[in-house]
């Protein structure tokens, strides 16, 4: 019988903690084990990394807002005025000022009648999936959609369809055999492939979910700022209106957050349902008027988009020369194939020691023996430093 006095006999901190430690084990013989590198000062086109100076090449802050003096000094001015924290989630001590005002500029912004902000991408997406659908609706979403993405359509209990990547006619064949089991369903797709570089085709994909009577929502985190009239993503761009647009302010915006734009009534439903809003303190003030103080910059912006793509070409087509994979990326988002996670880590160490900070991606990021180094220029980099960063992968093509 068991004795819970007693126990198995182990010293349960012991147990648990051996335990924790072999599983880290275990991701270290994998190639798997994350450690975040030390940064000191701001993010920007080069960061310092213990005190040293290094390009970096791997952020998603595209147009450099992340230390624009604009930002900061919003977020100061509104920690003066309007505090530092937003004290409990919206619905129990309300929407301020900020979030009042940062809401109908975003939804102006998308061009849609209504948005609402969540403290981060994840947040928004993991709380609109679940707001939208439930036991008893489907989802499709695309086989390499955003985590956040996937976490959302998991926490949602609908039934969960995944569709080859970009695969138009796989998702027309589920929707035939699925869409009538359903009762709402609802299409889900990034519209700038994060690890990829790749755009999905939002105009067939927003014609197919309507025809099948199904919700659309599109996620622009990384085409935000970077592609579309005023850098409003690859759907103003196409002239697409999905039903729900997911913006991170995290990235071109260089702040923190997102919002969620769409119908009244979608926002609605958001704001009583997910969970990820309901329960979870509100964005503070000082990061949402950051971010609305980044809108005109961002919206403004089309020189500096013009520089980010031409330093994402210069790389492509240098790396390119020098004999390395690239997937068929069509933007800012490069991704050398490697394959083998140490390997990938290794290359990623040797390009930090030569001044150059280009992360590994590796599964379950991206699907296992695709493991790469995702190059992401910035629209602040001068081009002696994409030709420097292009240097350092010389040397290691030649000791490839
Ligand atoms: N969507 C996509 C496509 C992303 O790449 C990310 C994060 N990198 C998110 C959502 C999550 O956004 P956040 O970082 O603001 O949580």
């Amino acid at each position: 019988m068991f004795d819970p006095q007693q126990g198995l006999g182990l010293d349960p901190r012991m147990g648990f903690e051996s335990q924790i430690q072999e599983a880290l084990q275990e991701l270290e013989t994998a190639g798997l084990l994350r450690r975040p590198l030390r940064i000191s000062g701001p993010q920007g086109p080069d960061v310092e990394i213990d005190g040293r100076p290094v390009i970096c090449l791997c952020s998603n802050n595209y147009l450099g807002l992340a230390a624009h003096p604009a930002l900061a000094e919003a977020a100061a001015n509104t920690a003066v005025r309007e505090g530092s924290g937003s004290a409990a989630s919206r619905l129990i001590t309300g929407t301020m000022d900020a979030h009042r005002e940062a809401e109908s500029a975003f939804a102006a912004f998308s061009g849609a009648p209504s948005a609402t902000l969540f403290s981060t991408g994840y947040a928004a997406n993991l709380g609109t999936i679940q707001a939208l659908v439930g036991p008893g609706d489907a989802v499709f979403s695309d086989a390499l959609n955003h985590a956040s993405l996937i976490d959302g359509c998991r926490l949602s209990r609908a039934k969960i369809h995944v569709y080859r990547h970009r695969d138009l006619d796989h998702l027309e064949s589920l929707l035939r055999r699925q869409r009538g089991k359903a009762r709402r369903a609802l299409v889900v797709s990034d519209s700038l492939f994060s690890m990829d570089g790749v755009v999905a085709p939002v105009s067939e994909l927003a014609s197919l979910a309507r025809s099948f009577d199904a919700g659309f929502l599109v996620d622009e985190a990384h085409a935000l700022g970077v592609f579309g009239p005023g850098g409003r993503g690859i759907c103003a761009a196409e002239g697409v209106q999905p039903d729900i647009i997911v913006g991170t302010l995290g990235k071109s915006f260089g702040v923190a957050g997102a919002f969620v734009a769409a119908s009244e009534n979608v926002v609605s439903l958001i704001r009583n349902r997910a969970r990820s809003f309901v329960y979870s303190t509100a964005p503070p003030p000082t990061t949402v008027r950051a971010a609305l103080a980044a809108l005109p910059l961002v919206r403004d912006a089309d020189e500096a988009r013009q520089t980010l793509l031409t330093h994402a070409a210069r790389l492509r087509s240098g790396l390119r020369e020098q004999g390395f994979e690239l997937l068929e990326s069509q933007s800012q988002i490069l991704p050398v194939l490697i394959g083998e996670n140490n390997r990938t880590m290794r290359l990623s160490a040797e390009l930090l020691e030569r001044g150059v900070f280009v992360q590994g991606i590796r599964p379950p990021t991206v699907p296992e023996g695709t493991a790469r180094l995702r190059l992401t220029p910035m629209a602040t980099h001068r081009t002696e430093q994409i030709d420097r960063a292009l240097e350092a992968f010389a040397l290691l093509a030649r000791q490839k």
